[in-house]
């Protein structure tokens, strides 16, 4: 296990003009969907939700192929970069083309995504999704599910075949897509084949009809059921989990796993809320992710984090512990404690520097920069980015972000034409 710094303070150092602070690891991301973000907030029906956004996104998703992919992913990650992110967990479904047919080489979107990944120069950590049936009744994928669909064999073929791209900046893991896409056999199947190293990340939880749905077929509670089929470890990471009981929030805290909250998203799609105070009670890792990239910002997500919570208790400041009073301290403490057993990448020097040129920073004093820096205002003021030793972004700017500006415009227009 990587050492992480046991003071928050310790997350914050003086430099000339500005505060230097570990990058943000991203946990979750599925990066096509950068091009729907602000696309689907017309009522359509009084019933809007998840579900019915995510028809939406299916005949978006289907018009995607690996040079869109890319120009999308690229626009994405150099966003992800100039907010402060400098890793990504991509959780990568669309494997086929549009009708289901496999692509010539069968791991070209995911080759897409790593092209992007190298490029604009943030870490992956590729993710390809498991993706069996359409249902916890493990009925058949639908017309538009086609072009996620592996059989175990296939699945581990892919798999095999992106791990000759593991270097210092990408990695390769496994995402399962949910327990309604994975029935429990191939689950066991594909984990007990997975080398040691390799991250397994799962949607689980996110809605109140996949709990019923899962207590009706398999007659237990996801995270409940997860628990009795499998051994979830610090290997895991558990993407939502957003309706748990205090049984199964201790679980999780007590498994090791990570759980991956992605509060924008959350909140865009009337998931629910995280039982954050009882999770921190119970020890548990937790980072965040952007999920469908409503927001891409580090900040936007903490800060919605820590807000959904005072709005449901009534209360100020709930993500703090007796040693770290500072909420802004103890939420970047436990985002950079869980990068590692979440995306792979350990021991990094990976870093951002805060402008200390900004107004908001006026008078700051170590203690306070990070509070400062997640609660307030909404401008920008990650001034450095470096990665892997490389700066990727100086003066607020990514040093590509013109010219992938403009090939993801081109590419928009074509996938909205
Ligand atoms: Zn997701």
């Amino acid at each position: 296990m990587p050492t992480n710094p046991s003071h928050a303070i310790d997350l914050v150092t003086p430099v000339a003009d500005g505060w230097r602070v570990p990058g943000i690891a991203n946990l979750h991301s599925h990066a096509f969907q950068r091009a729907m973000a602000g696309m689907a907030e017309r009522q359509s029906n009084p019933e809007d939700s998840f579900w019915t956004w995510r028809e939406t996104m299916y005949r978006f998703a289907a018009r995607f192929g690996p040079d869109s992919l890319h120009a999308v992913a690229s626009q994405l990650y150099v966003e992800m970069l100039e907010a402060g992110y400098t890793s990504v967990c991509e959780f990568h479904y669309l494997h086929h083309a549009p009708d289901g047919t496999p692509y010539d080489d069968t791991a070209a979107m995911s080759r897409a995504l790593v092209r992007a990944a190298r490029e604009t120069g943030i870490r992956m950590t590729l993710l390809p999704v498991l993706y069996i049936s359409g249902g916890f009744d493990g009925r058949a994928l639908n017309a538009r599910q086609r072009r996620f669909g592996f059989d175990v064999d296939g699945y581990l073929r892919l798999f095999e075949s992106l791990r000759g791209e593991v270097d210092d900046q990408v990695r390769v893991g496994c995402a399962l897509h949910s327990l309604r896409a994975v029935p429990a056999d191939a689950m066991q199947a594909v984990v007990a084949a997975l080398p040691q190293v390799a991250r397994i990340h799962i949607h689980i939880a996110e809605q109140i009809g996949e709990v019923q749905d899962c207590l009706a077929i398999r007659n237990a509670r996801p995270v409940e059921w997860l628990f009795a089929h499998a051994d979830v470890d610090p290997r895991w990471t558990l993407v939502h989990a957003t309706h748990l009981t205090p049984e199964e929030t201790r679980r999780i805290a007590r498994s090791g796993a990570t759980v991956a909250l992605c509060p924008t998203t959350e909140a865009n799609l009337g998931d629910g809320l995280f039982p954050l105070r009882a999770y921190l009670d119970a020890g548990g890792a937790w980072g965040i992710g952007s999920d469908s990239h409503i927001s891409v910002s580090p900040v936007e997500e903490l800060r919605w984090l820590e807000y959904g919570q005072r709005l449901a208790s009534h209360h100020r400041n709930i993500a703090v512990r007796e040693a770290s009073p500072s909420v802004g301290e103890t939420l970047l403490h436990d985002v950079a404690a869980s990068r590692a057993n979440a995306s792979g990448f350990d021991d990094l020097d990976d870093h951002l520097v805060l402008d200390g040129g900004a107004p908001l920073f006026a008078g700051a004093t170590r203690p306070d920069v990070l509070d400062r820096w997640i609660f307030s205002g909404n401008r920008n003021v990650v001034r450095e980015v470096v990665v892997a030793g490389k700066r990727v972004v100086g003066g607020g700017r990514h040093v590509a972000r013109e010219a992938i500006a403009g090939a993801y415009r081109a590419a928009m227009q074509r996938l909205l034409a």
